[in-house]
């Protein structure tokens, strides 16, 4: 698949990431950089810290130590803006997280609307179009409890895009649906993708991985042990751990 031109400047740049969990140190000294228009995938096992990362990027956890900028900002410093930084990084997670006892439209338009002070019109209407982006315009009336799992989360996907972020974190988004619905998630995370959206994803699905990415990253040790392209990184890896790795999946 050929990767859009990335420009010097990256998107995102993160140096040096530390975290730990009291004694547990997850993160240790991670650096990342992802370039605007640009697919990374995160790959590594159980525990290797690819949400605790997400999570960080996001600003949901804070880094003990390191930096990350964003488009040139310095957005781990104590004082930025989270609800400005939580508008242009957008997050789905494993469960959709949706708030059950409102319309499909309204858990896309309460972020807008609440925290970032979008008029409820415009709201609606980028909340409409956003349903229409994910296929679900005509589900926009309808409760959360009503749609299949796959459906849910591509309205969760319709949340985080509403506010129109510059990178969307997507972790494991198809981990709890059923085998048959796993298809049309990964269906819009290519669409998302060719439509330019840069995107960091931790997925266990290796055969997207291989699909989507630009940059395949190999978390292992609380660091990027190897990055590269995924026809590299899948069928020349350079160490032993990822070597392994790849084999335990076979
Ligand atoms: P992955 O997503 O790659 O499976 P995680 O980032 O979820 O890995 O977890 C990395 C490690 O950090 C795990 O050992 C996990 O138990 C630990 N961890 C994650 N979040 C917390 C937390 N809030 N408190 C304590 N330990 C945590
Ligand atoms: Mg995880």
């Amino acid at each position: 698949m050929s990767s859009p031109a990335i420009p010097a400047q990256p998107l995102l740049s993160a140096q040096g990431l530390r975290k730990a969990f009291g004694p547990q140190v997850v993160l240790d000294g991670l650096d990342l950089e992802v370039g605007a228009g640009e697919c990374v995938v995160l790959i590594g096992g159980s525990g290797s810290g690819k949400s605790t990362l997400l999570r960080c990027l996001n600003l949901l956890e804070t880094v003990d130590d390191g930096q990350i900028l964003l488009e040139g900002t310095d957005i781990s410093d104590p004082r930025a803006d989270v609800d400005a930084v939580r508008s242009r990084i957008g997050i789905v997670f494993q469960a959709f997280n949706l708030f059950p006892h409102l319309t499909v439209l309204d858990n896309v338009t309460l972020a807008p609307v609440r925290v970032h002070r979008v008029p409820r019109a415009e709201a609606r209407a980028r909340g409409l179009e956003m349903l229409v982006r994910v296929g679900l315009a005509d589900k926009a009336a309808m409760l959360p409890d009503q749609l299949s799992g796959g459906q849910q989360q591509r309205v969760a996907i319709a949340r985080a895009l509403v506010l129109r972020p510059a990178l969307m974190l997507l972790d494991e988004v198809t981990s709890s649906l059923d085998p048959e619905l796993v298809g049309e998630v990964l269906g819009l995370l290519r669409e998302l993708r060719s439509d330019g959206m840069t995107m960091v994803i931790a997925t266990h699905e290796m055969s997207f991985a291989r699909q989507v990415a630009d940059t395949v990253c190999f978390l292992s040790g609380g660091r990027v042990l190897e990055s590269g392209p995924p026809e590299q990184v899948f069928t020349a890896p350079r160490t032993e751990r990822l070597r392994d790795f790849l084999a335990a999946l076979t």
